[in-house]
């Protein structure tokens, strides 16, 4: 009896050992692109230095992005006009259209109008630098300054860093009389930073003359020199964002003395239905998002052990879960994330509010919705008086997820591989916003890819403090473009 089962016990293992060692074998990277042409890099004659001191240029104007009536229009304006004397080529062979007051839009018609349209995306305004971070800047964060190789200041990267670079590509190539057969559209959208209404904007004009193009490329994400599962470079292009909503969570109670207080307050009352929402269950796992493909794209580099983990997810499971709890990338990557920001009640010590309010902050998975997650905290709540629940603003909801194994992809990762050969190509998830997801329904697909190589200081400095590019990086990234223009429009 006991041989028996111990004999069963030992088949069960040995099979189990031959699945787990299958599967890992089995879980490899995807074939590369097939092979996509693409012109060479370094045969362009940039010159860096004059291009790094126009984005410098590009820096002094403070776009910081107009809330209400707070901010300086004239600005933008000045940045406009900027943008036309500077890059005059490119500015005699596109169209250059105003939408909704400061969005712009270009279009460099191509001679084949059969070919849909390639979009490039960039952002023209920034966040402010507060007076309360300043002490910490090296530099004066709107002087635009060289110094060490590269260019400081808010935006070098985010996002007039882009922004100069894809007139920079546009420029040499209509310089050169180069002619694109495939239209070229830039959209330059003015309140990235808030909102994104130059971007809505920009796509409901484009929905409105049926326009669809072949891709959308716009920043979000970027090559790393230190992935965290690889600890290697790596090329992450962004197939998808995450969704945001903003819940709040009002509590209501009769108000008072605190001297004879009922059981609960709005207080009390607002902190169990917080923590009770906060500890709802979420769903996380490697399936239905870009986890499991970007994890394939790396498998070469992902250690044994973490590959057999990762493909046998079903037997790994706990382990898994127990190491990734541990990390907020991992967590964010994997699902649905919730976030209590805010907390508001109460004017004396000795006063029971009538009144008390949460906000808790979604970043919504493509496995969620906002009518999904609102159900689920209703449910948390379920039981508690005075409670109620809504959202904020309209939530926006996960975008789609764009494919790995289109013609667009292709010549990105192509490009990209070209741009820097030791970096693997992998898809990847965008945590934060772009202005990208509001051109899903104007594309066959949406990628999120600035093309500089990010160190952690780097990456440090976007919306914090001594943002810079550095120029070599800055080259890279001109130089991709121009390939990216050549390669997929002309
Ligand atoms: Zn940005």
């Amino acid at each position: 009896m006991v041989r028996l089962s111990l004999s069963g016990v030992a088949i069960a293992l040995a099979a189990l050992a031959g699945l787990v060692g299958y599967r890992a074998s089995t879980f490899t990277a995807t074939p590369p692109p097939s092979a996509v042409q693409i012109p060479e890099l370094s045969s362009y004659a940039i010159d860096a230095e004059a291009a790094a001191s126009r984005l410098a240029e590009a820096i002094r104007f403070r776009t910081v992005t107009i809330v209400g009536d707070d901010g300086e229009p004239a600005e933008f304006e000045r940045f406009q006009a900027w943008m036309q004397a500077r890059y005059p080529a490119f500015h005699a062979a596109a169209k250059r259209e105003r939408i909704g007051g400061r969005a712009l839009l270009y279009e460099w018609r191509g001679s084949d109008p059969g070919l849909p349209p390639m979009l490039l995306l960039a952002h023209q305004d920034v966040v402010p630098a507060p007076e309360d971070t300043r002490a910490a800047w090296d530099v004066d964060p709107f002087a635009g300054i060289i110094r060490d190789g590269a260019v400081w200041g808010r935006g070098a990267i985010d996002d007039e860093g882009s922004l100069v670079g894809l007139l920079e590509a546009a420029e040499y190539l209509a310089a050169s009389g180069a002619a694109p057969k495939r239209t070229i559209l830039f959209a330059f959208g003015h309140d990235e930073e808030f909102g994104g209404e130059g971007a809505i904007s920009i796509a409901a004009s484009l929905a409105q003359l049926h326009r669809r193009a072949w891709f959308v490329l716009d920043e979000g994400m970027a090559a790393i020199d230190n992935h965290p599962l690889t600890g290697k470079p790596a090329s992450l292009i962004g197939i998808a964002e995450k969704g945001f909503a903003t819940l709040r969570v009002r509590a209501v109670a009769q108000p008072g003395h605190s001297s004879m207080p009922p059981p609960e307050t709005a207080v009390s009352s607002l902190a169990v239905a917080v923590t009770r929402i906060h500890s709802m269950p979420i769903e996380r796992g490697l399936d239905g998002g870009p986890a499991l493909p970007m994890m394939r794209a790396l498998a070469a580099d992902i250690s044994l052990m973490n590959r057999v983990a990762i493909s046998n997810e079903w037997l790994f499971r706990p382990l898994l879960r127990q190491r990734m709890a541990g990390s907020p990338v991992a967590l964010a990557l994997l699902g649905t994330t919730v976030a209590p920001t805010m907390i508001n009640g109460g004017v004396r010590p000795n006063v029971l509010p009538a009144e008390a309010i949460a906000m808790i902050n979604f970043r919504i998975h493509q496995r969620d919705t906002a009518e999904s997650l609102m159900r689920r905290a209703r449910n948390a709540v379920s039981g508690l008086e005075g409670i109620t629940l809504d959202w904020a603003a309209p939530p926006n909801e996960a975008s789609p997820i764009s494919s790995t194994t289109s013609s667009s992809y292709a010549l990105i990762a192509a490009l990209s591989r070209a741009s820097l050969p030791d970096a693997p190509v992998a898809p990847g998830l965008v945590v934060g916003g772009t202005d990208a997801r509001h051109y899903s329904e104007v594309a066959e697909n949406v990628y999120r890819f600035q093309p500089l190589l990010l160190n952690t200081e780097d990456m440090a400095g976007i919306h914090g403090v001594n943002e810079h590019v550095s120029i070599e990086n800055f080259e890279r990234m001109i130089r991709f473009y121009i390939g990216l223009m050549q390669a997929g429009a002309m």
